[in-house]
C-alpha cells in the first residue's frame, strides 16, 4: 500500500525544488502517495485565509510526516515565520542537519562530516517582542529546563544510534548566565546521567565558529539552541558547497516534516535554475526515518539508490549554477532519474 506524504510546495523557489524532489523520490520507487497542501503566501495565493491553514496542519498531524518547501519570511515587519511557526504548532522539537563534503561539490575542505541538532520551540525565536516605548524594543529568550533536557537527550540518543563519537553544546552561557546557563546544566546532566560514553564538550559560540572555519572535521554533533543552531547552519552550508546542498528534518514525538535549510531565495524564484539537492536529501532522510517509524526496509533501500544516483551525478558534473555547472532544476532532477 502507498504511504501517504503531505507535499508543501512553499514559495519562491519551492515549488520549483518540490516537484523536482517529488520526482526522483518517484523513481526511486519508493510508493508515495503525495497530498498537496499549501503554507506561506502560497496559502493566500490558493484562497485561504491563514498563511499556517489549519486544514495544513491537521493533514500533517494525520498522515505524521510532510516534504516542505521553503515559506518566505519578510524582514523586519509583517507575520512572524510560517516555518518556525509550523515548527512549534507542531511540537517538532528537534531540527537536525546533516553537513558533509560530497564528491564533486567543491570546497575548501574535505572529510566534513557533522550533525547539527537544534532546539526548535523556544530560545529568541519564542515570538515574545515588545516596543517597551517608542525607540525602546526587547526580545524574550525562553529556555525551560524540559526542552533543554529533551533536546539533550536527543541529540546524544542521535550520536550513539549511529556510532558517533562526540557532543559539541555550543552556548554563550558567560553572558546569558540563566538561559544559556540552564541549557548547558542541562546538557551535561544528561550526559553525565546517561551517555557517559559519548564524549562532551562545550563550547563558547563565538569562539566555536572561528574553531569551526579553521578545522570542521574536529567536529561531529552539534548541540545548540535555537538562534545559534539557525546561525551555524548557514556557516556550515557556506563549509561544504552552499545552501543547495544541506537538507534537514524537524522531529518531534508525533511526526516529522523535512525540508532543506534554505530559505525561498527569491533573487532566482521562477527561473528554473534553483538547486533541489538540498530537498532531496530531505526526502532520502525522509526515507530513512520512515523505514525506522513504519519498520519498512524498503524506504532505506530506496533512500541508499538516490544517494547513490546524486553522488553519480555530482561526481559526472551534472549540476547547477550554483555548485559550477549548468543545469536547471528539472534537469538536474532528470539527471538523477536517469542514474536511479
Ligand atoms: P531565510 O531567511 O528564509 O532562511 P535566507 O536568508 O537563508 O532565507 P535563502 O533564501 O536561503 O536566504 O537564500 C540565500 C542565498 O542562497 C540566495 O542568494 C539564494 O539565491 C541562494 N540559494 C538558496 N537556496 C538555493 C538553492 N536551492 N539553489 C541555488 N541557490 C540557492
Amino acid at each position: 500500500m502507498s504511504t501517504k506524504v503531505v507535499l508543501i510546495p512553499g514559495d519562491g523557489i519551492g515549488p520549483e525544488v518540490a516537484e523536482a524532489a517529488q520526482r526522483v523520490i518517484d523513481a526511486s520507487g519508493a510508493d508515495i502517495a503525495w497530498t498537496v497542501r499549501h503554507a506561506g503566501e502560497a496559502a493566500l495565493a490558493a484562497g485561504e485565509k491563514q498563511l499556517l491553514p489549519q486544514s495544513t496542519l491537521d493533514l500533517i498531524a494525520e498522515y505524521g510526516v510532510a516534504l516542505k518547501g521553503p515559506c518566505t519570511t519578510p524582514v523586519g515587519t509583517g507575520f512572524r515565520s510560517v516555518n518556525v511557526l509550523l515548527r512549534k504548532t507542531l511540537d517538532l522539537y528537534a531540527a537536525v542537519r546533516p553537513i558533509r563534503t560530497m564528491a564533486g561539490v567543491h570546497s575548501r575542505y574535505e572529510n566534513v562530516d557533522l550533525v547539527i541538532v537544534r532546539e526548535n520551540t523556544e530560545g529568541l525565536y519564542a515570538g515574545i517582542e515588545n516596543e517597551i516605548t517608542k525607540g525602546v524594543t526587547t526580545s524574550i529568550k525562553v529556555a525551560t529546563e524540559g526542552a533543554s533536557r529533551r533536546i539533550a537527550d536527543y541529540a546524544f540518543r542521535y550520536c550513539r544510534e549511529r556510532g558517533r563519537k562526540k557532543v559539541s553544546v555550543f552556548h554563550k552561557a558567560n553572558i546569558m548566565k540563566l538561559t544559556d546557563g540552564l541549557f548547558i546544566r542541562c546538557a551535561r546532566e544528561v550526559h553525565d546521567a546517561h551517555y557517559q560514553d559519548i564524549a562532551y564538550e562545550e563550547v563558547i559560540v563565538d569562539a566555536a565558529c572561528m574553531k569551526m572555519v579553521q578545522d570542521p572535521t574536529k567536529f561531529d554533533v552539534i548541540l545548540a539552541e535555537n538562534l545559534y543552531g539557525d546561525i551555524i547552519s548557514d556557516l556550515c552550508a557556506g563549509l561544504v558547497g552552499g545552501l543547495g546542498v544541506t537538507p534537514g528534518a524537524n522531529i518531534g514525538e508525533k511526526g516529522a516534516v523535512f525540508e532543506a535549510v534554505h530559505g525561498s531565495a527569491p533573487d532566482i524564484a521562477g527561473k528554473g535554475v534553483a538547486n533541489p539537492l538540498a530537498l532531496v536529501m530531505s526526502g532520502v532522510m525522509m526515507l530513512n526515518w520512515l523505514s525506522v517509524r513504519r519498520s519498512e526496509p524498503r524506504f532505506a533501500e530506496c533512500a541508499t539508490r538516490i544517494r547513490r544516483a546524486y553522488d553519480r551525478a555530482l561526481t559526472e558534473g551534472a549540476t547547477t549554477r550554483d555548485l559550477g555547472g549548468k543545469l536547471g532544476t528539472m534537469e538536474f532532477a532528470d539527471a538523477r532519474v536517469a542514474r536511479l
